[in-house]
Order: structure tokens, then sequence, then C-alpha cells
């Protein structure tokens, strides 16, 4: 029972409290790489946890028939008397029920999005395929409006989409500039990134963490694109390209170069480029590294308890038990 009160604690904090701290954290703009995978540990961490203490409830009610090894059957004990419950079978089931409502809310959204995801995309590349025209010496497809706009279509068709009017808005070097940017989602992947936000986002709406996640990293994943973008071509370039196709429509199964949060990163990109640190760039992967660690820890320590006590089969033998007569 202990485990599973606090395994409720920490993914009941982490879903209402760290996003409160982590919203709009000024040092993520600074390192947007490592904000996307903080943001991404702490949901996972908070999924792990509630699944675990669900099955931390559970295991009490585990029954061993007589017809298996009696080794085993003590390995059970000692684990179930490690995680013993007094709630007996009613938590059992409550836990049960926590940890299947769970995984099956989640694998039924990420169903669900994975035949969306395509059949949109497989949609739109066909109308991409009837209406625009390969630019083979730019690798890209070219769209006839007059609306300047840029955006790459994912997955294992992709295609990075440019209009003529962002072509006709676009020096060369801004044009360079935003082919690095949509180069930068496809190659890091940043649509299965964003893809498993909205998942969770839409499988768990009311939860905070998870909505702010959703918010973040898209903001993020866009200020990662842009960092790649100004690597080649220069802060100040990337920042005028973004400018020059911000206003586009793009469709929603894209990736674009401009969108809603379009003016801020063009004000990142003026302002002093000032990266994180090393020391805090490690720090933030220590706490990444230590949130995805302690819902394991919390469910393992009870489990490796048990093994102490030499019923289960480790391969060191139980010691012998000798009387005298
Ligand atoms: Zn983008």
């Amino acid at each position: 029972m202990i485990v599973a009160a606090v395994l409720f604690a920490y993914a009941a904090l982490l879903c209402t409290l760290a996003p409160r701290l982590l919203r709009g954290a000024g040092w993520a703009e600074r390192a947007p790489r490592l904000g996307i995978v903080l943001w991404q540990v702490l949901c996972a961490s908070a999924l792990t946890a509630a699944v675990l203490a669900g099955l931390a409830l559970t295991v009490p009610t585990v029954r061993v028939g007589s017809d298996l090894a009696q080794l085993l059957q003590a390995c059970v004990m000692a684990l179930t008397a490690q995680y013993a419950s007094p709630g007996g079978a009613a938590a059992g089931a409550a836990g049960a029920v926590l940890a299947l409502a769970v995984l099956g809310r989640l694998a039924w959204c990420t169903g669900a999005a994975l035949v969306r995801i395509r059949s949109e995309r497989r949609e739109h590349r066909t109308v991409l395929d009837m209406v625009g025209r390969a630019d083979p010496v730019r690798g890209v497809v070219v769209l006839d409006h007059d609306e300047p706009a840029a955006y790459c279509l994912p997955g294992r068709h992709r295609r990075t989409v440019i209009t003529t009017g962002a072509l006709d808005a676009l020096d060369d070097d801004q044009l360079t500039a935003v082919l690095a940017h949509e180069h930068a989602h496809q190659a890091e992947r940043h649509d299965a990134v964003l893809a498993w936000a909205q998942t969770l986002a839409v499988a768990f709406p009311r939860i905070p963490l998870f909505h702010d996640a959703e918010a973040e990293i898209d903001r993020l994943v866009e200020m990662r694109a842009d960092d790649v973008a100004a690597d080649r071509s220069g802060r100040l370039t990337t920042a005028a390209a973004l400018l020059a196709v911000a206003g586009g429509r793009t469709p929603a199964v894209a990736l674009a170069a401009g969108g809603s949060t379009a003016a801020r990163r063009v004000r990142r990109l003026i302002e002093p480029h000032r990266p994180l640190s090393r020391l805090r760039v490690a720090a933030g992967s220590l706490t990444a590294a230590l949130a995805l660690a302690v819902p394991l820890l919390v469910v393992g320590g009870p489990a490796a308890a048990a093994t102490q006590l030499n019923y289960c089969p480790d391969g060191t033998p139980a010691p012998q038990v000798t009387t005298m007569h």
C-alpha cells in the first residue's frame, strides 16, 4: 500500500505542480531540445507512476495454483508480503482497473491518432501530387499560390512544400534558412514528438501536465528548428525569412515555418543569443533521468527486498537448515 501511495502522490505532483513550474520557462527557449525532452520525460514518468501504482495495489491479490513449483509460489508470496495491502481484494481490483484504464485509454487514443494522421497525410499527399510540381534541384514541391508559405508534410513519403509567393518573397539565403527549418523538423521527427503530445492531451484532457506539454512542445519544436536554420544561415537571416512566411496558412497535418508563435520566435532570433550553459544543460538532463527513474525505483525497492529473502530463483541457493538430534 505504501508503494502505491507514494507512486500516486508522485504522479499527482507531476500532473499538477510540474506544469506550473515549467510552463513558459525562459531557460527552455535557450535550450529547446532539452525542454522538449524534459516535457516528454515528465509525461512518461507520470503515466508510468500511475500504471505502476495500480499494479502495486494489484500484486497482493495474486494467487498461485498448487500445481506450480513451490519455489515460484514462495517467490510470489515474498513479493506479495512486500506489497502487502490492508485493502485486500478491493484495493487490488481498484488498482487493476486504474492500470488497465490508463493503458487502454492510451492504446485507444494512440491507435485513433495513427489512423487519422495516416489518412490526412495520404489525402494531402494526393492533392500535392495533383496540383504541385516537383523542383528536384531544391528538393521541394512548388505550389502556385501568391501567399508566401512553407511547410513539410512528414512521414515515410515526406514532402517539403513551398509556394511561389514564398519563392518570390525570399532571397537565396532566406530560402536556405526556411528549407533548413523544414529539414530539421523531418530529421528530428518533430511530427512524432507532436503527435505523441497531442495524443496524451486528447486521452487525458483534464490533466494540466498533458495539456501544457502539448502547447509547450508545439512551441519548442519550432524554436529548435529555428536554431538549426540559424546555425546554417545566421539568426537575422532566419528571422527575416520567418517574417516573410509568417502569415502563410498551412494545413493542420503539416509542420510550418511560420505559425502562431512566429512573433515570439522572431523576437528570440533578433535578441542576443544566450544558449544555456553546459552546467545547466547537465542539471536539466540529470533531472530528466531522475524523473524517469523515480517510479521504477519506488516500485523496484520492495521487489529487490523480496529477492534478498532467498525465496526467488535468482541463482543463489537458499541456506541449508540442519537440525541437531
Ligand atoms: Zn516549423
